[in-house]
């Protein structure tokens, strides 16, 4: 019996795809990069399923990738053509939300949008935030341990996961759904999987630390004159503000396209930095806050939004949906240092623009979190390929010892460039982990190390 055959006599016969059934979805993630659709299509409904699936392609030696949302970009998800994919989308729902603890247990297929409302209507919060709320996945977000808009706060996903279930390569599940904060009890198995891009087992369950609501968050628009204004601003914040719970910059460069583009207009001047402050203390101590900023001269000009419609024109800039039709565009994801952020960003585009003068580069990001976003888009002249431009974004980023990866992870495209923020030691040790856990190699061979 083929291998196909026999995943359908186990698991059923609507649990296989293959062909034109699949559609075009786990071809790509949203990297765009994705040139290939997988061998079959495998679609388990339980951890059972995805522990027999995982066994019987482990006894084959058929390599696999587990697939999400799809929403990734960094390539992690995508297939070479050889790989039976086993989407997680049936592995779908919320089992309980648990109000005494504060915790929730989701299975790994379920939208990250679903378990923030499951939450909500618990009268909890689950801090995870990120653009692709809708679509990305629960296992999605924690095998990519994404980042998001409230890490400043609440830190990054594996920072709201206190359990985890997990398959390995050969079949075994390993289940370590604590709910506790405190567990001591040995190894903290959870984050061999968390941040490891599918590449050391399969996700299927987890128990997902809550909040207490944060509260009405106010959001305001604020105008610097420099980087080193901008950092200032985030410090006198964060002790002014209590809790801030977004602090996000834009260069003038990303700010002005999208904003003309989105036919927006916030103050009559051009500044060179835009930064949106989120905070959960009552508008009149923030109001209170901005004049005094003003008159330290931190900030230039600021605008507190009036209503929730206001503060989604803020973040519609940020969002910045209009940059991604410029041409060739890549968006890296670095971090580094905060305050070498304003001069890396310097750097960097004096470098880019060197080798194409009429390149656009842009920046953005969670400064707060030492995290900025770059895009570049160019055209690229005969024999030169994406890679030229991850050279000089890299290179320079290697010399502020910076990490590649802040928040979207390795994928396939970053992996030539791990070596740039892994010593050989962490390398090795990656390697050594990935044989023990997957001797065969068959866990979404090709991505990370
Ligand atoms: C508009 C937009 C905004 C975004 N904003 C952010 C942001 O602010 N911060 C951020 O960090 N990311 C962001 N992302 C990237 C992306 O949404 C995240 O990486 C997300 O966590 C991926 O989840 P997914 O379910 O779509 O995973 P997929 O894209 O399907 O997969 C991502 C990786 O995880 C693996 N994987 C998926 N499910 C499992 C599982 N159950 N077990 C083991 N491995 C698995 C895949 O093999 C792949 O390596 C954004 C993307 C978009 C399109």
């Amino acid at each position: 019996m083929s291998l196909l055959d026999e995943l359908r006599a186990a698991l059923g016969h609507s649990a296989v795809l293959e062909g034109e059934a699949m559609g075009a979805r786990p071809g790509s993630d949203m990297s765009l990069t994705g040139m290939s659709l997988p061998r079959a299509l495998i679609r388990p409904r339980s951890t059972e399923d995805v522990a027999t699936a995982l066994k019987l392609c482990n006894e084959a030696r058929v390599p696999v990738i587990a697939q999400g949302g799809m929403t990734g970009l960094a390539g992690g998800a995508n297939p070479t053509g050889n790989e039976i994919a086993i989407s997680l989308e049936r592995v779908r729902g919320i089992e309980e939300v648990d109000v005494a603890s504060a915790t929730m247990v989701v299975k790994a297929g379920t939208p990250l949008e679903e378990c923030q409302r499951a939450a909500a209507d618990a009268g909890l919060f689950l801090a995870l935030d990120l653009g692709s709320r809708g679509s990305c996945t629960i296992g999605g977000n924690l095998s990519t341990n994404a980042g998001g808009i409230r890490v400043i706060r609440y830190g990054m996903a594996r920072e709201q996961v206190l359990g985890l279930e997990a398959v390995l390569a050969d079949g075994t599940i390993v289940s370590s759904m604590n709910r506790m904060l405190k567990n001591n009890a040995g190894y903290d198995l959870k984050h061999l999987f968390i941040g490891s891009e599918g590449t050391l087992g399969l996700i299927t369950r987890a128990v997902l630390r809550l909040h207490p609501p944060p509260g009405e968050i106010t959001t305001s628009l604020c105008a610097v004159a420099s980087y080193e204004k901008v950092v200032a601003l985030l410090r006198a914040a964060q002790s002014s503000l209590g809790g801030i719970v977004a602090f996000e910059a834009m260069w003038r460069d990303y700010f002005a396209f999208n904003a003309d583009a989105l036919k927006l207009r916030f103050f009559a001047a051009d500044h060179p930095y835009w930064v949106i402050v989120e905070s959960t203390m009552g508008v009149e101590t923030i109001e209170a806050f901005l004049a005094q900023a003003l008159e330290d001269g931190l900030i230039s000009d600021a605008l507190v939004a009036r209503s929730h419609a206001q503060a989604r024109e803020m973040w519609s800039v940020r969002d910045g949906y209009p940059i991604e039709a410029l041409p060739n565009l890549l968006n890296f994801d670095v971090s580094l240092p905060i305050g070498h952020i304003g001069d890396y960003a310097e750097v960097c585009t004096a470098a880019l623009k060197q080798r194409w003068p009429d390149a656009h580069v842009s920046f953005y990001g969670h400064v707060g979190d030492s995290n900025v976003h770059i895009c570049v888009s160019t055209l690229y002249g005969p024999g030169e390929d994406m890679h030229s431009v991850d050279d000089i974004v890299y290179g320079v980023l290697g010399r502020y010892h910076g990490s590649i990866s802040a928040e979207h992870g390795i994928g396939t495209l970053k992996r030539p460039y791990l070596h740039l923020s892994r010593s050989a030691a962490e390398l090795a040790l990656m390697q050594r982990l990935k044989q023990t856990l997957d001797p065969h190699g068959i866990l979404n061979p090709g991505k990370v190390i």
